[in-house]
């Protein structure tokens, strides 16, 4: 007998049944499940207001410490899992440390313990008031869309870290997956991302849950570790017991309990693909990008946080393209002062040996927040639309001090290794000549000093992301020495359409052929000028869209990591002819679904061609 049903719970019986549940993270997988609980820490007295605030400060440093060397533990793992793993745990590792360092959650945690809390009880209700602040900021409208995302992230950031410290304080241990056999199915009512990092992948063969969601940071990880998954299959655990048979589809967030024969066949037959594909993707770290038809493209890596540098240095990627420098702000309690600057850069600079970092002075502005900018007096200014009000460059230009304390910062740390300093949000060449000169006296002022930086000064380039910048970009390139085309932002001025707003994502579209009219605008002033052009939006991580900007003039793009190979093998299966032909037919079409269905046509001719 097979049913399909979502959620409803019934007592287990044999046959084949199949639930639903959102599929994260794609691939199949065919095993016996082994169902993980976890410890409970002892409840917490959260009235008791005569506790000695000495001693709960101790307790809780100790338990900072310890949480502090678990996460060192668990960042000390990464590099035994696949890269794409490596990202997605790095940056989160990253969050909690610096939630354990001297951050707003650190302060408000203390001044409970000042009032006689318990350790256990300041933690979980700071964590919980943080959480809530994320989830509806007093005064403010509660997010939506976009915005309520990343807040349930946040949200979730805080409880997790909460949950960490009041273990470490209550002595619970977390629960353990090294018990579980080899190639079992993890399933869990609810898997915490911290759980997530610990699953090694070449031993648990998917993950099901009863609970979570396909944009949270489980998902993220499962889907970076490669790991087959689906979540939010109600009902599950009531179905089965230990060493119940599953087929699980992290593709299509299909459970098959207790498969047929026939299933399970069809179903081995899957995973055989699947590894298949994994290891052709392999193989393509090696191989150049090189056009079926011989063109050479470079493919190269955006960086958003350091620990995101061991998956780049190993996916195959030829440098940082973009490093979005906003990393050294936004959970900063102070502005950055030059040293440390430096002190962040040059590693990153030294770790890739010689491939070219290109790093993007701070955008700062519009959706992106920092708490050491707005404390230091830095605001944007305008609350009525802040994409459209002091952001990127306009705003270095008028806090002038805070541009030249970054260009000394990438000056000095230059000697390192090749690096290109990139101005972000330019509509304007007045904007880039008066960065310019900025530069220039700031490099003056170095060498008067006698500090050893590279002569003559790294090149300055600057992004194309406004429709202004794209239409000047004959005159831009002129002055700048390179083109870095941002197509998140160019796609958001062009259609009018907020890039991170739901109610306006339909409208949102990168192949508009009014956004591929102003890449093409862009692509063919670099060349005209013989100054290097690279693209460096989402776009840039997309295999099916890589061709069609290769057909516009692009030659060099600029992606996250994990997208470097199947971006790659894109590249490889491609000729010239047919993305040329592609890109005349694009900038003539009438609409972005026009252009999307003919590069899935393409696509769909070249399949795993590039994979040789
Ligand atoms: C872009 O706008 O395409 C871009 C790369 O910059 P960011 O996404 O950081 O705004
Ligand atoms: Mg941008």
């Amino acid at each position: 007998m097979k049913t399909t049903e979502r959620g409803t719970s019934r007592s287990p019986r044999p046959g084949e049944v199949r639930l639903e549940g959102q599929p994260v993270s794609s691939g199949v997988a065919i095993g016996y499940a082994a169902i993980a609980h976890d410890p409970e820490p002892p409840p917490i007295d959260t009235a008791r207001h005569d506790c000695d605030p000495a001693h709960e400060r101790v307790r809780l440093h100790e338990a900072i410490t310890r949480s502090t060397a678990q996460l060192r533990r668990l960042h000390d793992r990464l590099a035994l899992l696949p890269e794409d793993g490596q990202v997605e745990i790095g940056s989160l590792l990253e969050v909690y440390r610096r939630m354990l360092g001297p951050s707003r959650l650190r302060r408000g945690i203390e001044a409970r313990l000042g009032h006689g809390m318990l350790a256990e009880a300041a933690v979980q209700l700071e964590t919980e008031a943080l959480a809530a602040f994320m989830l509806s900021p007093p005064g403010r409208p509660a997010p939506e869309g976009e915005d309520a995302v990343a807040a349930r992230r946040r949200a979730g950031e805080f409880r997790e870290i909460g949950r960490r410290l009041v273990r470490n304080l209550s002595g619970t241990p977390y629960r353990s997956f090294s018990t579980i056999p080899d190639g079992a199915i993890l399933v869990a009512e609810q898997l915490r991302p911290a759980d997530a990092a610990l699953i090694d992948p070449s031993r648990i063969a998917a993950v099901v849950t009863e609970e979570g969601g396909s944009t949270g940071h489980t998902a993220i990880l499962l889907r970076a570790l490669g790991i087959p998954a689906v979540l939010a299959t109600h009902g599950l655990l009531a179905r089965i017991g230990r060493r119940t048979r599953l087929v699980v589809d992290g593709t299509t967030g299909q459970v098959i309990i207790r498969p047929s024969t026939r299933t399970a066949a069809a179903a081995r037959v899957e995973v055989a693909a699947y590894a298949r594909e994994r290891q052709a993707l392999g193989r393509l770290r090696r191989l150049p990008a090189r056009l079926s038809s011989g063109e050479v493209l470079t493919l190269q890596a955006n960086l958003e946080i350091p620990a995101e540098l061991p998956m780049i240095a190993q996916s195959g990627a030829a440098g940082i393209g973009l490093l979005r420098s906003e990393f050294l702000f936004m959970n900063a309690e102070t502005l950055p002062d030059e040293a440390r600057q430096e002190a962040l850069y040059r590693p990153l600079v030294e770790a890739m040996a010689g491939d070219p970092v290109t790093i993007r002075v701070v955008d700062w502005g519009s959706e992106k927040n920092s708490d050491a900018l707005t404390q230091a007096g830095i605001g944007t200014g305008s609350d009525v639309n802040p994409a459209l009000g002091l952001r990127g460059i306009r705003l270095l230009l008028r806090h002038r001090a805070l541009l030249e304390t970054q260009f000394a910062a990438i000056l000095r740390a230059a000697t390192a290794g090749p690096v290109r300093v990139l101005l972000p949000m330019v509509s304007s060449p007045a904007e880039l000549h008066e960065a310019r000169e900025t530069y220039a006296r700031v490099g003056r002022r170095l060498r008067r000093r006698g500090v050893d930086i590279p002569d003559p000064l790294p090149p300055l380039g600057i992004m194309i992301e406004t429709p202004a910048a794209a239409l000047m970009a004959d005159v831009l390139a002129q002055e700048a020495e390179f083109l870095a085309i941002g197509t998140n932002d160019l796609t958001m001025y062009t259609l009018a359409a907020d890039r991170a707003a739901t109610d306006v994502a339909g409208l949102y579209d990168p192949l508009h052929p009014a956004v591929l009219r102003l890449v093409r605008l862009a692509a063919d002033a670099g060349l005209r000028q013989r100054r290097p052009v690279s693209l460096c939006g989402e776009m840039a991580s997309d295999p099916v869209a890589v061709p069609l900007l290769v057909g516009l003039g692009v030659r060099s793009f600029s992606m996250h990591a994990s997208a470097v190979p199947r971006v790659k093998r894109a590249v490889r299966a491609a000729a010239m002819d047919d993305c040329r032909r592609m890109a005349c037919r694009a900038l003539e079409a009438a609409d972005g679904p026009e252009v999307s269905a003919m590069l899935l046509a393409y696509a769909a001719t070249l399949r795993h061609a590039g994979d040789g």
